[in-house]
């Protein structure tokens, strides 16, 4: 059976037989760290972008109380 390697070309690091995974244990680690740090990026974003929607949204429906 051909061996395989982790699919990160600047790793190649050969994988353990049965490895479930296409990348190595410290591949997939620093990827996993790059997934959080997007959504955290992602979630900061639509924050930014989607706070200013919900108030101009929230405006138009719901009426602030008149005095
Ligand atoms: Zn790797």
């Amino acid at each position: 059976m051909e061996q395989k390697k982790c699919k990160n070309k600047k790793c190649q690091r050969p994988l353990p037989e049965g490895y479930k995974y296409k990348y190595c244990e410290s591949c997939r680690n620093m990827r996993t760290e790059h997934i959080k740090d997007f959504g955290k990026k992602a979630l900061g974003a639509a924050v930014l972008i989607g706070g200013p929607i919900i108030t101009i949204a929230t405006k138009g429906k719901i009426k602030p109380n008149k005095k």
